[in-house]
């Protein structure tokens, strides 16, 4: 062996590189550098500024349920290809490099866990999977974490992460809109809780549908959420959009959301909701039908409606007054 073959070897034996660990995370919002283990003991969370990076199912599921308690559901249901559809590349490759990337089948993370010793029905979107997209299998696995939730009197938590529907599955993905909000409209009728987590980024096709339809809708602190994004509505409403319009914070003071959660206080923030509303959890509730608009109800608003014609009347006479 001559002394080429050993730098040979050596250059062989050290990492690309793509493939050398990066022990340091800058920031993207304050460009800071920090060691990687900063960052991640707190949750992807910049110590210097608090912008919330994002993170992967397991971790989200890690910091949310209790330690070994997370059982996880229909984790084989795999996206089939109805339509055959092909753009760059087919939609089976697309799911085929994902499965790679990820390690999962599907957008989706589903199962049953307890926080804080309360069992829920926990679902995680994975944005690193398509984009967190929403096809047949992530709508049929949310229902079906619905309706165990109905079964066993719990409640449902969907952690949102993703861009929309999946547009390769055209309306079998539409479909998916309603199909989860059907379910929860049950979930809602047997007196059950779903509260809604949106994180960055929470658009299109999932926003439009379950990750709205929250009890509770909580979100994390400087997340994107809204329908479109703000190039498209920008070319056809033809104005200037206000600064951070589709950010946590904006809709919180729009009356959006309910609340902006720190990612380190969401697991006791989603506790406590949940044993304000475990009044009937715990202990195999009865059934409790929706009351119907009482007799006093129905007259109060009568009472209202008729205030507010009073009120218009008198705007009317005195725009009209000389
Ligand atoms: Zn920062």
């Amino acid at each position: 062996m001559n002394f080429g073959d050993i730098f040979k070897n050596f250059r062989k034996q050290q990492p690309s590189r793509d493939e050398a660990p990066s022990h340091w995370v800058k920031c993207p919002s304050c460009n800071s550098l920090m060691y990687y283990k900063e960052v991640e003991n707190l949750s992807q969370v910049c110590p210097k500024c608090k912008f919330h990076m994002r993170i992967g199912p397991d971790k989200r599921i890690a910091l949310l349920a209790d330690a070994g308690s997370f059982q996880e559901y229909d984790a084989d249901l795999v996206p089939v290809d109805p339509l055959g559809f092909v753009d760059k590349k087919s939609y089976k490759k697309r799911v085929a490099e994902s499965e790679k990337k990820t390690g999962k089948r599907s957008s989706v993370v589903s199962g049953e866990c307890t926080i804080e010793g309360i069992p829920v029905q926990l679902v995680v979107f994975d944005f690193s999977f398509m984009g967190g997209s929403l096809g047949s299998v992530e709508g049929e696995k949310i229902v079906r974490a619905v309706h165990r939730a109905i079964e066993k009197r719990q409640g449902v938590i969907i952690v949102s992460a993703s861009g929309g529907a999946r547009m390769q599955e055209s309306t079998f993905s539409l479909l998916q809109m309603s199909k989860t909000s059907a379910a929860l409209k049950r979930l809602a009728k047997e007196g059950l809780p779903y509260i809604s987590v949106l994180t960055d980024p929470t658009m299109g096709g999932v926003s439009a549908s379950f990750a709205m339809l929250g009890d509770v809708i909580v979100a994390e602190p400087g997340a994107l959420i809204g329908f479109a994004g703000q190039r498209v509505i920008k070319q056809t409403i033809g104005a200037e959009l206000p600064e951070g319009f589709q950010r946590s914070e904006f809709l919180l003071k729009h009356g959006f959301l309910d609340m902006i959660v720190q990612r380190s206080e969401m697991k006791s923030t989603l506790a406590d909701l949940l044993r304000y509303f475990s009044i009937g959890i715990d202990g195999a509730p009865e059934h409790k039908p929706v009351p119907r608009r009482r007799k006093e109800d129905k007259l109060q608003m009568r009472q209202v409606s008729e205030h507010m014609n009073d009120l218009s009347a008198k705007d009317d006479n005195q725009t009209h007054a000389p």
